[in-house]
């Protein structure tokens, strides 16, 4: 028996939306006005020489733009406890430690009551849109959802991933029930220590109630499409623990044996139905909706450095729809995803203008000294810019790193299209490339694998000027092995598909060298991922990293102790 929770008026909600961006220019006006005059006595803005000013002309005059790099030694200060007004008036009740995996290195962000307000603003906001295109019914969700360890800082402040966070947040869990998606799994499993047992206990707990599922979720879709290559692996014994009502051994984490005993009893019909079922699938196409009957769609974000999963992602989800998940930043939301119908790769997020006050630099003038960055409203469609935001949680002009395009407007306020991270990936001397040009480059060269019918698993890359001249390195671990001349040929595409001009000129002058590409075997990046979490990422915001930096050398260690195969380019042999 469902029980009805919903008291959310999603009519509502979307007109609260349409009227919040109709109004954009005055709502990002008054947001300004109102972080300013909160935080009036804030060291930061006190140093600023803002002097209580709510004016904008000296909010932009005075205010520096600063990436997370000038804003360590305050955050510092706030880990360490001192609980003065440093970058908020309001002492900073948690502390979100990023992920690290898109920047190279873990970022301490505060994270505020604001915060939580404004995530729950904005999960009811796509909810609402959501539903409208996609309605459910009242019923749970396969939520992939993993919240790592909280510590408490030498300064007593609890640091956790900005997920963990949310995930213990009390007002989180009431948040979601309002919007129908009360999760499959027992917290118990939520929190446990060991994700590999969340993991399959998540999976297990979807199946215990396949009929009630009405979508499934995950933050990114590498998580998603993780979880069900392991379906692929341990089906048979979740099958075996359905039959017998009895949790498998390799379940050892106490309080997770405890709470999923309670779910398990014997159930021989279901785990014959699910047998039948993995059975009788070709290569696990449409896997999704054959566990769950009743799902109307899957739900992360598909975009940027998750776009490379997609395509294996539709065939685990047969004809179900993917909808892209919202953009946003431990640091901070960004946008709401109000056209769920959109498939990711045309995926475009509204900005939600009382989040803060967003403005944009034109990315012709993001590496110059004095950008000038327009206005939310002011941004030009068909233009790319670099996103900054102020915002509740201490941030002012913030230079998140990212480049976003004007795809159009939504009443008054901007769609974006997330382009990618601003920092340039790979780069020997004038070649200029970023973790797109290398995506672009790696899906041209994984349409020959694909006449092999073989898959590019996942990949990565690194920079190697260990011998003159440098050259590029992309490792790739894939599906079976095909005969070496196609992988050779895709070693060709790969670096002819690098089409910035300081490339192309290099490799002819020979100033690089032939990109080189390297083979990695099966579950490499199983371990590069392992070594993340080892570290305190959480399995839910784990992103791979796509260029591998010098110093990142366990990583490095990890990839080049597992290559199989290396193969050298002959595309430019003249
Ligand atoms: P984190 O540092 O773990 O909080 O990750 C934040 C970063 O993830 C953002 O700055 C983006 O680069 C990326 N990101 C977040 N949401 C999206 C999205 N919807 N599409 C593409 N990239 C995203």
């Amino acid at each position: 028996m469902l029980e009805k929770v919903e008291t959310l008026d999603l009519t509502k909600v979307i007109d609260e939306f349409e009227e919040m961006t109709r109004n954009a220019e005055e709502i990002q006006r008054q947001t300004l006005v109102d972080i300013l005059e909160k935080n009036k006595s804030t060291f930061y803005l006190q140093r600023c020489g803002l002097n209580g000013s709510t004016d904008i002309d000296d909010f932009k005059a005075m205010v520096p733009l600063v990436t997370d790099h000038e804003l360590e030694p305050y955050i510092k200060r706030i880990v360490e406890g001192d609980k003065s007004p440093i970058l908020t008036a309001q002492p900073v009740p948690a502390i979100s430690l990023s992920s690290g995996t898109s920047q190279g290195r873990p970022k301490f962000i505060p994270f505020t009551d604001e915060l939580m307000e404004n995530t729950l603003q904005l999960f009811r906001t796509a909810f609402a849109f959501r539903n409208r295109d996609f309605p459910i019914g009242y019923g749970k969700a396969l939520q992939f959802i993993f919240s790592s360890k909280q510590y408490i800082s030498e300064g007593g402040v609890p640091v956790g991933t900005a997920t963990t966070n949310l995930y213990r947040n009390p007002k989180f869990k009431a948040g979601l029930q309002s919007i129908r998606s009360i999760c499959c799994s027992p917290d118990e499993v939520i929190f446990s220590p060991d994700v590999h047992q969340a993991l399959y206990c998540h999976l297990l707990c979807g199946i215990l109630c396949r009929d009630e599922v009405q979508y499934v979720f995950a933050a990114f879709a590498h998580s998603l499409v993780h979880a069900f290559r392991t379906f692929e692996h341990v089906w048979e014994d979740i099958v075996a623990d359905i039959r017998e009502g009895v949790l498998s051994s390799r379940i050892t984490v106490p309080s997770v044996r405890a709470a999923m005993s309670k779910l398990l009893r014997p159930n021989p019909e279901l785990a014959e139905l699910i047998r039948t079922k993995c059975m009788n699938l070709s290569n696990w196409y449409g896997l999704i909706p054959e566990l769950f009957p009743n799902a109307k769609y899957l739900y992360g974000i598909m975009t940027g450095s998750m776009e490379p999963y997609v395509n294996k992602l539709r065939h685990y989800a047969g004809g179900l729809p993917l909808i892209s998940h919202d953009y946003g930043s431990s640091e901070g939301w960004i946008g709401a995803n109000v056209t769920p119908r959109l498939p990711p790769e045309e995926a475009v997020f509204a900005v939600v203008p009382n989040f803060g006050y967003f403005e944009f630099i034109p990315i012709a003038e993001t590496e110059e000294a004095l950008p000038k960055p327009v206005g939310l409203t002011e941004v030009k469609v068909g233009e790319e810019y670099e996103i900054l935001f102020t915002n509740y949680a201490g941030m002012y002009r913030y230079r998140l790193g990212d480049v976003v395009k004007v795809m159009g407007f939504y009443n008054k306020t901007p769609q974006l299209k997330f382009i990618c991270r601003k920092n340039l990936i790979l780069s020997i001397n004038i070649d200029k490339n970023t973790e797109r040009d290398l995506q672009v480059s790696v899906e041209a060269a994984a349409k020959r694998l694909s006449e092999e019918k073989l898959e590019v698993l996942d990949f990565s890359s690194q920079v190697d000027v260990s011998s003159e001249p440098g050259h590029y390195v992309i490792y790739w671990e894939i599906s079976g092995v095909p005969a070496m001349d196609a992988l050779q040929e895709c070693c060709n595409i790969l670096d002819r598909s690098f089409l910035d001009a300081g490339y192309v000129g290099s490799r002819k002058s020979q100033n690089i060298g032939p990109l080189e590409l390297r083979i990695v075997g099966k579950g490499t990046f199983k371990k590069v991922q392992e070594h993340y979490l080892g570290l305190g990422t959480s399995a839910g915001q784990f992103k791979m990293p796509r260029c591998v930096k010098h110093i990142n050398i366990k990583v490095l260690q990890i990839l080049s102790e597992n290559v199989d195969y290396r193969f050298f380019s002959t595309a430019f042999d003249f």
